[in-house]
């Protein structure tokens, strides 16, 4: 548990008192914990048993370097979204061939990238359409180089109730991968080309998945391709399946367990083997739990405001430094910083922040009575501050990395003058 309270009632993360950490660094700040975060690394690499795989830390859940070059110090490859992550994770210092590239809408630069990255480009660009492999081969022939591809397919599949629909991505009508009846024509494609390379076949289901059954119901659809296409005589040069990412976390805090990590990886090895794939590698490519529950997002009370109706607690953070409420009806436990919570002091309060949106609002939590004089808002470390805005002229939030019980390095917060300046000049 990275969360705990000291002798004193104060809420600590990774040993860091977070009352002293908001007024050091002002508020709203997130802080993480990369120790942490290492050890959530280390637990999923222990459930390959040694066979052969990579853990691709998809950088979208949280790009800050020091949680980027936490993971890669405990072996993590990555997968990037965009050419920007991609330039994250090589000056993080992750090796080029331990990183694969997803998305649907590659532009030609960030193409021209990943290509020219390293010895022999990354790892693989993962191909999400059959139209983008002439547009991938095209960007090969102008640089001269050949490279390494893995086709990331839809497997077409509804999981019911299994994940919220704004982040389920494996059914027939989300824009993501190469739908399952144009695989094979994609396969042949790519093997045609005399510039492409196929080493893998991927998948991405969703994310927040608290069973394996929806996913390894997935899985069984990407491995029972590979092994026909095989059957078939393609795919001579694959090194890797990848089952994507997705693993949920525990927002509620309940009693019950969901699945961990490592027994998404588990149960998708045990398909391996079922499906006689077990020379390849296998590739995972989890974001959110590697570091969602390792951080926290600290914000100021800054006033209440009761009706006969509602009693609003006012924070300093808001949608625009923690979207997931607004976006995805997600909920995020709030404690009181300074002091544990009474019982008998506690009373229900709607935490919501200063932007004007009514979706502004963390929803109702238990809460002391009395205003606490900050809050944190739990399991924030994952798709927090990497989808955080300016709107209403709000600054991005600042982040704190702790190790060791020290903070040993922060963001600074640009001033609101600057902003404004930056504003007013824009069509000057
Ligand atoms: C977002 C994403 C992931 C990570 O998903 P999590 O739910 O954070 O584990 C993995 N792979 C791809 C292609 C993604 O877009």
């Amino acid at each position: 548990m990275t969360l705990a309270r000291d002798p004193s009632g104060t809420l600590c993360l990774g040993g860091v008192r977070l009352e002293a950490l908001a007024s050091e660094a002002g508020t709203p700040v997130y802080a993480y914990d990369l120790d942490a975060m290492a050890a959530e690394a280390r637990a999923l690499r222990e459930a390959f048993d040694g066979a052969p795989h990579l853990v691709a830390y998809a950088l979208k859940a949280n790009t800050a370097g020091g949680v980027v070059r936490a993971l890669a110090g405990e072996g993590c490859g990555a997968d990037v979204v965009s050419g920007a992550e991609l330039l994250v994770a090589l000056a993080c210092g992750i090796a080029p061939e331990r990183i694969v590239y997803s998305g649907v809408a590659k532009t030609e630069r960030e193409l021209d990238r990943a290509i020219a990255c390293g010895a022999s480009g990354i790892g693989a660009v993962q191909l999400e359409s059959v139209e983008e492999i002439a547009r991938v081969e095209a960007r090969a022939r102008a640089a001269g180089r050949d490279v390494r591809v893995s086709v990331r397919i839809n497997p077409s599949i509804e999981l019911e109730g299994a994940t919220h629909a704004h982040i389920a991505t494996g059914h027939d009508r989300a824009k993501f991968g190469v739908p399952r009846p144009d695989v094979a024509h994609a396969v042949r494609l790519v093997e045609a080309s005399s510039r492409l390379e196929l080493v893998g076949m991927a998948m991405h289901v969703g994310s927040q998945f608290t069973d394996t059954a929806p996913y390894v119901q997935a899985v069984r659809v990407l491995f029972g391709l590979v092994r026909s296409l095989r059957e078939a005589g393609h795919g001579r040069a694959l090194a890797f399946v990848d089952t994507g990412g997705g693993f949920g976390v525990d927002y509620t805090g309940a009693a019950v367990p969901i699945a961990r990590p490592a027994d998404f990886v588990r149960a998708a090895r045990a398909e391996q083997s079922r499906h006689g794939l077990d020379d390849l590698a296998l590739y995972v490519e989890p974001g959110r739990s590697m570091v969602a529950a390792h951080g926290v997002l600290v914000a100021r009370v800054i006033q209440a405001k009761v009706a006969a109706t509602a009693r609003w607690l006012m924070i300093d953070a808001g949608m625009n430094d923690l979207v997931r409420p607004a976006l995805y009806q997600a909920r995020h436990r709030i404690v009181p910083v300074e002091h544990e919570l009474v019982a008998a002091h506690a009373i229900r309060w709607r935490v919501v922040g200063p932007v004007c949106e009514s979706s502004d609002d963390f929803g109702e939590h238990s809460l002391p009575r009395e205003p606490p004089r900050a809050v944190a808002i739990l399991d924030a470390g994952a798709y927090g501050y990497t989808m955080a805005s300016q709107y209403n002229g709000r600054q991005l939030p600042v982040e704190a990395f702790l190790r060791g019980g020290q903070i040993v390095g922060r963001t600074e917060r640009t001033t609101v003058e600057q902003w404004a300046a930056a504003r007013a000049r824009a069509g000057a």
